[in-house]
């Protein structure tokens, strides 16, 4: 079946009839960042933190990822031997998370262990691939999203004296900067640069950073922020800690999407705020929020997740006996899911409900 040319009343029948036939074995996980129609139909909305702990705990036997491949992956590293992961759109990666792999980061690990005789732990940011989160496993490291990025320097702080932070420059900056560790203290790893880093400028360095970005959050500029600043003047700004470090400064608060999320609702109503981060989530915002005036820093789309749609989404849950799960090897599962057990376990306190009530696209 063609279902690329199906309607998009079709396609949802589709997929709400598959949903009905699936029952309690079928949960379909949605980013915040989809589109609209995807965030209808998905069981949890949520960040990627909250989502990967929705994976570990769910009992579903078809765990379908609206999100691009890293979320996927780390929702098959944590799934039960009888679980299957699918991800309607296996191309949609991220682009970040493309910034770092394993040989490049291997090269950097060698020459910077060699360097010093302190103890460095890596510390790898959810937007990496399967192989460097099974690589932070191995080598007494750690997974962080930007909901727990605090608390995962701090656990690594106190196991060792050196961070190694990669693939977001900026969630890494941003993150040292409220450990008050001076700029001085912050090294970046440029795996393209001509020139590697210095014995002496890795020992004196307390957080090594890698060079790499997310492209929807750098479109957020600090005069993007002085301009509505002095356009309405008492607005709030929003942003993702994604984005540099000069537009985490100037804004009034700054976290994860689900952050966000409970921010903007908690505004006073009639409040103004300007909303730094991917815009089909400022979109759905806007609807949620209808006695604020929320507004959009910049607009900014993630084509990557954009990849997901009606038409994948209806045809992967038709053809599950069919279709490939994500599929890993089993050693990157176990020495990933060691990396990801110990930021879960870090936040057993206080899991945030990764349950959103979103009616509204
Ligand atoms: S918003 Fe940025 S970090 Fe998130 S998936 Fe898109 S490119 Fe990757």
């Amino acid at each position: 079946m063609d279902y690329e040319h199906l309607s998009e009343n079709e396609l949802i029948e589709k997929i709400i009839a598959a949903k009905q036939r699936y029952g309690e074995d079928l949960i379909i996980l949605g980013h915040h960042y989809q589109r609209g129609q995807i965030v209808k139909l998905s069981d949890f909305v949520g960040d990627s933190f909250g989502l990967s702990e929705k994976a570990a705990t769910s009992k579903a036997k078809n765990i379908v990822f609206c999100g691009v491949r890293f979320m996927a992956e780390s929702a098959a590293i944590l799934a039960k031997k009888n679980q299957k992961v699918y991800h309607p759109d296996p191309d949609a990666g991220c682009p970040m998370a493309d910034m770092a792999n394993m040989e490049q980061v291997q090269l950097a690990w060698n020459k910077i262990t060699k360097a010093t005789n302190q103890k460095i732990i890596p510390v790898t940011y959810m937007n990496s691939t399967a192989e460097l989160k099974a690589f932070c496993g191995l080598m007494d490291g750690i997974v962080c999203t930007s909901s727990n990025a605090e608390k995962v320097f701090q656990w690594a702080y106190e196991r060792g004296s050196k961070i190694f932070f990669f693939p977001d420059e900026h969630l890494g900056r941003n993150t040292g900067k409220k450990f008050k560790i001076h700029q001085d203290q912050m090294l970046l790893w440029d795996p393209h640069g001509e020139k590697m880093a210095e014995d002496k400028e890795i020992k004196s360095a307390k957080l090594i950073l890698w060079r790499g970005h997310c492209p929807v959050h750098m479109e957020f500029k600090l005069r993007d922020v002085k301009h509505v600043r002095k356009q309405f003047p008492g607005c709030k700004v929003v942003v993702h800690p994604e984005c540099e470090q000069e537009v985490v400064d100037a804004s009034d608060a700054n976290g994860s999407t689900d952050f966000i999320v409970k921010y903007v609702s908690a505004l006073e109503p009639g409040s103004i705020v300007f909303v730094g981060t991917e815009v089909n989530l400022v979109t759905r915002l806007q609807k949620l929020n209808p006695d604020k005036k929320v507004f959009k820093l910049q607009r900014s789309l993630c084509l990557t997740m954009y990849q997901i749609n009606l038409s994948n989404l209806a045809h992967t849950l038709d053809n599950l006996d069919k279709l490939e799960t994500v599929n890993l090897t089993q050693e990157t599962i176990e020495n990933a899911k060691t990396a990801l057990d110990r930021m879960l376990n870090l936040n057993k306190t206080s899991l945030p409900n990764s349950r959103t009530e979103l009616t509204s696209d």
